[in-house]
Order: C-alpha cells, then structure tokens, then sequence
C-alpha cells in the first residue's frame, strides 16, 4: 500500500508541490481516460505488433523506434512499445516522446516514479534489453556470507561508508527471549516517523529515513520470531532499537543472512515503493460522497506516517493495479467516540471522496470491510453510553489474538475509565507470556464469569458478533447460560 514518507515536507517531487518538477497534465480526448486505456488494454487487440512474442532488444534496435507511431521506451530494462497509449497518456504525447528510443527510467522516476507502469503497460511489452555481459557481476559470494554482528557490507555501502563517519550502521544483542537490533543513525532528529519495519516469515526489513536517503537492513532472519515486534527511538543519541521476540528460548549464533540491499544507504529516488496488504476495518459517511476510511496495517508493520505526508494506495481494478496517492487523517477527530483519543499507530485512516465517474474511489468504496465483529459494537457502546439514561452497566469481552489485534484498544481503555458504567474485558489467544489478562478462545468459563447478573431482574441484552462459527458458539452457551432468546442478539447476515 505504501510509499515511503520523507523528512522534508512537501517531499522534493511530492505532488503536493506546486510545479513539482516537470509534472503537468493534458486535457486528454474524449474516450481517452484511464479506464478507457484499461479497456483496450483487455480487448485482446495487439498492442505491441509482435503477437504476442517476447524479443531481446539491442540499444540499437531501441533507438530505431522513435517515431510517435512507432515508439519504444526502456523502463528499468523492459521495452515498452508505447505508441498505443500516446493519446491516453496524462502527460502528453510529447512529454513520452521525450523518452522515445532510449532509457526512459531517470524521466520516469523524475516526473511519476509511484505510476504502476509495469501493470499498465503490461500489454506493451516488447521485451527484455539484451544484457552487455560486462555488466554482469556476481554477488553470490556476498549473499552467502552470515551476519554475525561483523557487518559485512554490501557493494553500495562500501562506496558510500567511505564517505565519513556520518555513515549508519547497526548492531544486534540477544537475551534469552529477545534478540535486539539497534541502529545508529548518528542523526539527532530521528523519531518514530522516521522508522519502518516489516517481517514477514523469516524476510526482516527496516527502512530508516536519513534525509534524502534510507538506510536499509534486509535480513533472512536465521530464526523464527512472534509476529509481534516494538521499537523505540533513543532521540538524544539517533539510536533506533527494534526488539523481536524469539519464537523459542534458544542462543542464536548469527542474526541471519543478507537480502538485497541489505546495510545499505540509497538515495531515496532511487528505492522502489513497497505496499503492504492492509485491511478496511471500517467506513463511515462523512458527507454524501465523502467517507473515512480505516485501513489496519498488517501486525508485522510499523508504519507512521509522517504529518502531512501521503501515501499510495493500490487496488486492481479489472485486472490492472491502480494506484492513487492519499493524505492519511487523524481518525480521532473524526472518530465515534466525542472526545479527541490517541489514535493507535497500527491504524490509518482516509478522507476520501467518491467520484461515481472515477477509476479509483468507487471500487475503494466497494470494498467489503474485514471481517471484525467489533464494528457493531461501536456504534453500540456510543449509543447505549450517551442515549440510555437508566443504563447501570456495559461490559464489552474483546476477543483478539495478540495486543495488536486489539482495534482502539487506547480509546476504549480511556472510555472505560471515563465512564464507570462500561467494563472492558481482553481476552487474547496467542498473547505474549507477559500478558496478564484473560486468554483463551470462548468458552463456558469465560462467559459465565463476565455474564453475572446483577440482579436476578435485571434487564439484559447480550450482543455478540464475529466469525459465524465464533458468534454460533457464543449463542448456544448463552443459552446454557439461561439467556433468553429476547436477551441475545447476534450479528449475523
Ligand atoms: P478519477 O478517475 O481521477 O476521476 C475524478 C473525476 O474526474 C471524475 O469525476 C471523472 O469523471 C473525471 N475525469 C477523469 N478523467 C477525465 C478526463 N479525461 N476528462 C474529464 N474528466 C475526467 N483525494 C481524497 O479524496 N482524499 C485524500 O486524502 C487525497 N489525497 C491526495 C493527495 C495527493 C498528494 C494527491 C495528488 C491527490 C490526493 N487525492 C485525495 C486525490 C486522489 O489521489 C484521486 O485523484 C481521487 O480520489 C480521484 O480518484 P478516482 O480514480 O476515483 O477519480
Ligand atoms: P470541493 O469540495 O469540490 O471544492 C472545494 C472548493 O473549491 C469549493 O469551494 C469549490 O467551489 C472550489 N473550486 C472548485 N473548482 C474551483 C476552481 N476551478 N477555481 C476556484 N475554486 C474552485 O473539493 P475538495 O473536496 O475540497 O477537494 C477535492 C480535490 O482535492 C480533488 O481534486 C483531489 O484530488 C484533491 N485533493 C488533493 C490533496 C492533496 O494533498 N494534494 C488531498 C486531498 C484532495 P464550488 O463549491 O463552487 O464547487
């Protein structure tokens, strides 16, 4: 889903500059938008004039095809055959001509570096440019090597560690439970905007933003860690640590193995964008066309968004990935709850108004939201907090897997404590071995426990939502609890 944020802000080619570098658009013909290209691009016809053949393209050959009907561009080493898609071009057909025979990529990066090209123009490719053998250089040997804590650095780093000592670097430490590993920035402005990390299966990542460059560690972890990972940021000294937790109780010889671009400082033009898969976890009409939405970054991701900053947002829209730049909102503001609430970092939310001629925003609005049964509730809690005034109680019993999983977990900690009549209840069943709350999956125990009637009279209501198997469950052990039919009310379609 996202680009990386940057320090400065607007960001030197963000498009919220105004004359950003060379970006302007064309009024395009009629019949010429996105979606028209989309179209054509899914019409079967051929678009490249080679039937569907793959070629090995010479700088020669390249150079050939530069003519408005007869035009090829090389993008990140594939030719593209680009005459079809001049008039749909936002830019101008001149503006693509600039590129015609030749290396499009540094004019790309300068004006659109975020454009999805390689979905886009998927059906142009003419090929790969043929290889010069000298350019060939093998890295194997680097890939092989450990890191053990003696970094052994990548070909960019070395180049650019001479530099001075100004250059990044990072360390690793192990307990028996946590392996840490700190970077040194050796940049006092360094905070938590300034750091994303993501690990999925055994793959490590940890972009540090270092003004215009990132400073990245890429690393095969030799060991499995829990999903579950925090950071910190030591301001004072620009010291970042980011501390796993191992899977098992073992002494780990070496971090891991090296992955590309490991422990080195790019600039950052010229990194790629990296998205994550996010889920909606909740739409609200803000206005008739405007809605907030609320995306949940995956557990193993810590992403903040730098204030002002935006980010991309991808979808495919009838086989062809999209991708549309959105500025992140403080959901709080915004939020069910009255009053002003930390938002928690694992969520970020859009303001985002639908167009119903537009490629994007509709099929962003037709997105189904994740399945959390917590959605109910929320409007619940709100209404039976502000609108019931003989209300005695409100008890919610949040079941999650870990801490992360947990949505608004500061808001509703903070109602709860605000208002005594509501009881929160987390019930975890993959927690960390610190957690000291309630744990497991639902069950008779559970439920009877935080179910007691006050009074043998009293009025009740017993609302439950989630996976059906999870909301079936919870209903017939509130029957044997002696709830009545009318006293439950589950959230089912
Ligand atoms: P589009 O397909 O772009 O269409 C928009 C409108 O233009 C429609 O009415 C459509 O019919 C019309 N149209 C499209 N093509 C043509 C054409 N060739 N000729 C005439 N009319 C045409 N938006 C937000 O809502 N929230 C944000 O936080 C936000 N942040 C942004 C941040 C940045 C830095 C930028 C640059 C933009 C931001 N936007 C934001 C705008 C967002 O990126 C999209 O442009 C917007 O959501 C519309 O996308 P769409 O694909 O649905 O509409
Ligand atoms: P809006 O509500 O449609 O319009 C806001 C105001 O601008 C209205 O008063 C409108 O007048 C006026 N306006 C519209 N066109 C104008 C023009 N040509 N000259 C002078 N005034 C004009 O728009 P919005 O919802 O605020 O914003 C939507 C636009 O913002 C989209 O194009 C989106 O791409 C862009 N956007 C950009 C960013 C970013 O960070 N760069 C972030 C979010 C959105 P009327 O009331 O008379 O229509």
């Amino acid at each position: 889903m996202l680009n990386v944020p940057s320090q400065s802000f607007p960001a030197p080619r963000s498009q919220q500059r105004v004359a950003s570098g060379g970006r302007s658009k064309v009024p395009l013909k009629q019949g010429r938008s996105l979606m028209d290209w989309i179209r054509l691009t899914k019409s079967g016809k051929d678009l490249t004039g080679l039937k569907g053949r793959l070629i090995e393209v010479t700088e020669e050959e390249l150079k050939k095809h530069n003519k408005k009907d007869d035009c090829w561009i090389c993008i990140r080493g594939f030719v593209y055959n680009v005459s079809p898609y001049m008039e749909y071009h936002p830019g101008g057909e001149d503006e693509l001509m600039r590129a015609a025979g030749s290396d499009g990529t540094e004019l790309f990066d300068q004006v659109h570096r975020w454009v999805n090209y390689e979905s886009m123009l998927k059906e142009c490719l003419v090929g790969r440019m043929a290889i010069k053998p000298a350019v060939l250089k093998d890295y194997r040997e680097e890939e092989k090597k450990v890191l053990n804590g003696m970094l052994p650095k990548s070909q960019v780093t070395d180049t650019l560690a001479k530099e001075g000592p100004s250059y990044p670097s990072y360390d690793w430490f192990q307990t028996d439970s946590l392996v840490t590993i700190a970077i040194y920035t050796k940049q006092k402005d360094i905070n938590l905007d300034s750091i994303i990390v993501d690990h999925q299966n055994d793959s490590f990542r940890a972009e540090t933003i270092i003004k215009d460059c990132l400073y990245l560690i890429h690393i095969g972890l030799s060991h499995e860690v829990q999903e579950d990972f925090s950071v910190r940021v030591v301001e004072s000294v620009g010291k970042i640590e980011i501390v796993l937790q191992k899977k098992e109780n073992t002494s780990w010889d070496f971090l891991g193995h090296p992955l590309k671009n490991h422990n080195s400082l790019i600039p950052r033009k010229d990194t790629g964008l990296y998205y994550r898969k996010c889920q909606l976890i909740s739409k609200e009409d803000v206005t008739h066309d405007t809605r907030l939405f609320c995306l949940m970054l995956p557990p193993s991701t810590h992403l903040q968004v730098p204030i002002g900053q935006h980010v991309y947002l991808k979808l495919p829209i009838t086989g062809t990935e999209i991708v549309k730049p959105y500025t992140p909102v403080s959901g709080s503001l915004l939020s069910e709850f009255k009053e002003p609430v930390l938002p928690n970092n694992k969520y970020i939310y859009f303001l985002i108004k639908i167009y119903p001629t537009g490629l994007f925003t509709p099929e962003l609005d037709r997105l189904q939201i994740a399945g959390t049964g917590f959605t109910p509730m929320v409007k619940i809690l709100n209404y039976a907090l502000t609108d019931i005034p003989s209300l005695r109680k409100v008890k919610l019993m949040f079941f999650n897997k870990t801490e992360d999983d947990i949505i608004w977990r500061s808001q509703l900690e903070k109602l709860a404590f605000k208002d005594k009549r509501l009881d929160v209840e987390f019930v975890l069943s993959a927690p960390i071995s610190e957690w000291n709350g309630k744990q497991g999956h639902i069950s008779p125990a559970l439920l009877s426990e935080f179910l007691k009637r006050n009074l043998d009279k009293s009025k009740v209501l017993v609302c439950i939502c989630g996976p059906v198997p999870f909301t079936e469950q919870g209903v017939r052990l509130l029957h044997d609890l002696n709830f009545s039919k009318n006293e439950i009310h589950s959230f089912t379609a």
